[in-house]
């Protein structure tokens, strides 16, 4: 399958990375027919442009989409898409699973990613789990703490002291040059990967709007190629309008989208709890753009208050998200979508890997003498 620049349309049959022109590359839309299997990666064989290993899944993706009672008082109905209960609790695996797929079949000795967080941590597992070394580049700030989740898989961890968005196109660059895979957030397979979601929702419900919470815009463009392919094969009706969510303070694609800009620019002094979804710098941030425009999609912001307050609202459902998964519920009252539409929010990464800033209740204390008064 060819690889396709969004923004300027050149086209390449080596698997590149990246654009000449700076802009990610994406596999041609794909059109085809389901089948019955067990796995996504079963189901729609034919939608992923490299055999995905089974033999070396971890049971990544088939996520729970569960009715929520949270859009009653709005009027609409809610679903969740439960990412948290992937292998290492966030939806990255699903793209790190396809993209060391193709990393083995490309006989790869080593991968590699940029990252602090869910994705450091998905592809040193799944580099464990196939075999290969991992080289997981860190920035200087990333505390150890967050650290331990990543290496404890067994990946190579490694703080690197400079400018945290030169980073990216270093890595890969470098990593062509010295045999490493890299995966970084927006890779080709990756965006593949999470097409999955987009899959998997539309075989249970056919929903109005599908609330993203977007930080490189990868997750984004992904669960959008999905819905596109489906419907030019003929599998859904019309497309549902995808909605792009970000922190307030760090929403670079969403103010360059209000500007009416092409182009993203790089958001100073990011400030916000959701620190998954607060990547200043988007690499895929003018594909989305792009995407917004085209489709007539949206871009909503959310503030820490209203990211907090959905957190916990969320977990009084029983699920306990991260910050940056709660975003899409946090928009859902600041859209004012019309009365009985269906909406589908992407959980995205699970809460116990940021219990610092949970929104825990106060514990109460009791002697055993008083145990029946307490209870009572
Ligand atoms: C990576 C991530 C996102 C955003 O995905 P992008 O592809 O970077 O836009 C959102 N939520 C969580 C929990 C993540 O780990
Ligand atoms: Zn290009």
């Amino acid at each position: 399958m060819k690889l396709l620049c969004p923004i300027c349309g050149k086209t390449y049959d080596e698997p590149v990375q990246r654009c000449e022109c700076g802009e990610p590359v994406e596999f041609e839309p794909f059109k085809g027919e389901p089948y019955i299997g067990k796995t996504v990666w079963e189901r729609f064989w034919d939608f992923w442009p490299v055999e995905p290993a089974l033999e070396l899944s971890l049971g990544e993706g088939d996520t729970p989409l569960v009715k929520s009672r949270l859009g009653e008082e709005l009027g609409v109905k809610l679903y969740l898409k439960n990412e948290t209960v992937n292998p290492t609790w966030s939806f990255k695996d699903r793209g790190t699973f396809l993209a060391l797929s193709h990393a083995l079949r490309e006989s790869y000795k080593a991968v590699g990613t940029v990252s602090t967080g869910n994705m450091a941590a998905s592809v040193s597992a799944y580099a464990s789990r196939f075999g290969l070394r991992a080289k997981i580049l860190v920035s200087e700030s990333a505390s150890d703490e967050k650290l331990k989740a990543v290496s404890v898989y067994g990946g190579e961890v490694i703080r690197v002291r400079g400018d945290y968005g030169k980073l990216y196109f270093e890595s890969l660059n470098l990593g062509e040059r010295l045999g490493v895979y890299f995966i970084n957030s927006d890779n080709p397979f990756r965006i593949e990967g999470y097409k999955g979601i987009a899959f998997e929702i539309a075989e249970e419900v056919s929903p109005d709007y599908v609330l993203i919470p977007t930080s490189s815009g990868g997750l984004f463009r992904g669960i959008a190629k999905g819905f596109i392919e489906l419907h030019e094969s003929g599998l859904i009706d019309g497309l549902p309008t995808l909605i792009a969510v970000q922190a307030e303070g760090c929403s670079p694609i969403c103010r360059a989208f209000k500007e009416g800009k092409t182009r993203v620019e790089r958001f100073e002094k990011p400030e916000t709890i959701a620190k998954a979804i607060a990547n200043p710098y988007p690499p895929s941030g003018n594909a989305v753009l792009k995407l917004l425009r085209e489709f007539g999609w949206k871009c909503v912001t959310v503030s820490d208050d209203e990211i907090r307050e959905a957190q916990r609202k969320l977990a009084g459902e029983g699920i306990f998200v991260q910050p940056a998964s709660a975003t899409g519920v946090a928009a859902l009252r600041k859209l004012e979508l019309p009365e009985g539409v269906k909406v589908v929010s992407i959980l995205t990464g699970s809460g116990l890997k940021t219990l610092k800033n949970a929104p825990a209740r106060k514990i109460r204390e009791c002697p055993l003498e008083e145990l029946e008064n307490c209870l009572g």
